[in-house]
């Protein structure tokens, strides 16, 4: 996982540098589409999903994932460290 310090080093070569920022975050019933085929041809769409997770950005898509997307990561994230935690009690 890519710490949020890393966050510039890898923004450098991102798909979406210099587009507009209005495809990602786009307002209520817009479509995500065209943000999230950007985002899976980008060579550091795991950084910035990572990144995303790691900073806990709660808007936009960030890796090609979504909030819900996020959302739910982070839920089963919690669930497999609860899980972990269990088993070494
Ligand atoms: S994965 Fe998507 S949002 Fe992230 S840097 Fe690449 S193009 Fe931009």
């Amino acid at each position: 996982m890519s710490s949020v310090a890393d966050h510039v080093h890898w923004r450098n070569r991102a798909a979406c540098a210099g587009l507009d920022t209005q495809l990602f975050f786009p307002s209520q019933g817009e479509s995500i589409s065209e943000a999230k085929e950007i985002c899976a041809s980008c060579p550091v769409r795991v950084e910035c999903a990572d990144y995303a997770l790691a900073s806990g950005q709660r808007f936009g898509i960030w890796g090609g994932t979504t909030e819900r997307d996020r959302r739910r990561e982070r839920g089963r994230r919690r669930s497999a460290a609860a899980s972990k935690l269990e088993s070494v009690a």
